[in-house]
């Protein structure tokens, strides 16, 4: 293939024949084009696009540049969620076992955090003994007999988007709507579901800081997602606040075993909003796959199921099958802190939270160690932020704003000092901004 003209046709903003965009995708993974031309033409992307019909193939292209789960008939229908990321977004952990329990099969292949957003697999890797590795013919097992598996993608799958992925990283090509859109979608299309919910987040510490922009990719991602016959939904939700309580890997795997538990996060604070959020994921997908007919029936159906204590079983099925310790785990979570300092940040005067900066928070964990600087950075799991107070809420002189959770006392202090900037209080109780903006089906 002559790829310098198929750059140059891109850099004067011609549109690409899906044949040419496969055989590119081809001939990239097999490792026929040098980087520095495909980091040109994804430049040449980035600020000329690419349609509808581009994108679709180029998402295809992905997808079969690897090996995609296949499963066996089944009535149950195969379902999952990406979120864009965001500060104490743990929602995947207790979705998975709770669509389980609704009669979904939930094969949710999830990645690592990068910068101030966590990820998914080191959340999991806090639990002792639980193993996110899992090779593909062991993923659809767990899958058709318990219901879910939460891991990463194995080496196998979407070789074409780790390979760009890097080079987009490098190359100022990340936030693209085209290229983004087949990333996210090529992985998703490679577990082979029936239905996919996305929560695109906006804001001050989301990957799409405004709504309009969060928009137009949840709108381009819904539309492809189905075109490729994934009924497919988009929540748009706001990401300037943290998501529940507490942020931090292990610290959000304790608040997600609390909604489980259908508890409060522990002895201060309650978790609505995560809460809420998991029951609209498990609720849209039942009324895209036509499990139940209307969305106030579907958020009674989700809250039933909650309630019922199936789903928490259900996570420690889960847990067992990819080799976690249940007794460690267990004792793990009786812990109030598994950090060696705990210090409690204290509001300055009395009054109504009315921010509570998520990008500060964010930044704070990362530098307490809790997130990666670079793709191959070691984490510490125990640190974090949690008892987060929201805004609305009242706040008393030396009452807390949140803890922290620091390896040593100087990290301690420099996060409680910085911690003290996320937050202001006024006199005022803030107007009420609702969590989730839209749905763009
Ligand atoms: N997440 C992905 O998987 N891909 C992107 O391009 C951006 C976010």
């Amino acid at each position: 293939m002559h790829f310098l003209s198929l750059i140059e046709n891109k850099r004067e903003g011609k549109i690409l024949a899906p044949e040419t965009i496969r055989e590119f995708i081809h001939e990239f993974t097999a490792g026929n084009i040098p980087d520095y031309q495909m980091a040109a033409l994804l430049m040449a992307i980035f600020f000329r696009g690419l349609d509808t019909a581009e994108t679709t193939a180029l998402t295809l292209a992905m997808r079969d540049s690897g090996d995609v789960l296949k499963f066996p008939k089944d009535p149950r229908p195969l379902a999952d969620k990406h979120s864009t990321g965001g500060i104490g977004d743990k929602v995947s952990l207790p979705l998975a076992p709770l669509l389980a329990c609704l009669g979904f099969r939930v094969p949710m292949i999830s990645g690592r955090g990068l910068g101030i957003t966590g990820g998914t697999l080191d959340k999991l890797d806090s639990i002792p003994g639980f193993q996110t590795r899992r090779a593909a013919a062991q993923i659809v097992a767990q899958v058709q007999k318990t219901g879910c598996v939460i891991c990463g993608q194995t080496d196998t799958m979407v070789p074409a988007d780790k390979k760009i992925y890097a080079l987009r990283d490098a190359s100022g090509t990340v936030p693209s709507i085209p290229l983004i859109t087949a990333s996210i979608l090529s992985k998703k299309l490679a577990e082979n579901l029936d239905a996919l919910i996305l929560d695109v987040k906006f804001g001050r510490a989301a990957f799409m800081p405004t709504r309009a922009d969060a928009r137009k990719l949840a709108q381009a991602m819904v539309a492809l997602g189905n075109q490729c016959g994934v009924k497919t939904r988009a929540m748009l939700t706001d990401m300037n606040v943290p998501l529940g309580r507490a942020a931090g890997n292990w610290l959000e795997v304790k608040e997600s075993v609390a909604v489980l538990d259908c508890g409060p996060t522990g002895p201060v604070r309650r978790n609505d909003d995560l809460r809420s959020l998991v029951l609209e994921c498990a609720a849209h997908l039942l009324v895209q796959t036509r499990k139940v007919k209307t969305l106030a029936t579907a958020r009674r159906r989700a809250e039933d199921c909650l309630n019922s204590g199936a789903p928490r079983q259900k996570w420690d099925e889960m847990l067992i099958v990819q080799g976690a310790d249940i007794p460690a785990f267990n004792r793990k979570l009786a812990l109030d802190s598994t950090a060696k300092i705990v210090v409690e940040v204290k509001a300055e005067k009395s009054g109504c939270i009315s921010q509570c900066d998520a990008r500060i928070i964010g930044e704070v964990i990362r530098d307490l160690g809790g997130g990666r600087l670079t793709k191959d950075s070691a984490i510490n799991y125990d640190v974090g932020v949690d008892q987060i107070a929201k805004p609305g809420e009242r706040v008393e002189k030396n009452g807390g704003l949140c803890r922290v959770h620091a390896a040593d006392s100087v990290a301690a202090k420099a996060a409680t000092t910085r911690l003290k900037t996320a937050f202001k209080i006024s006199a005022k109780r803030p107007a009420k901004t609702p969590l989730i903006v839209e749905i763009i089906r």
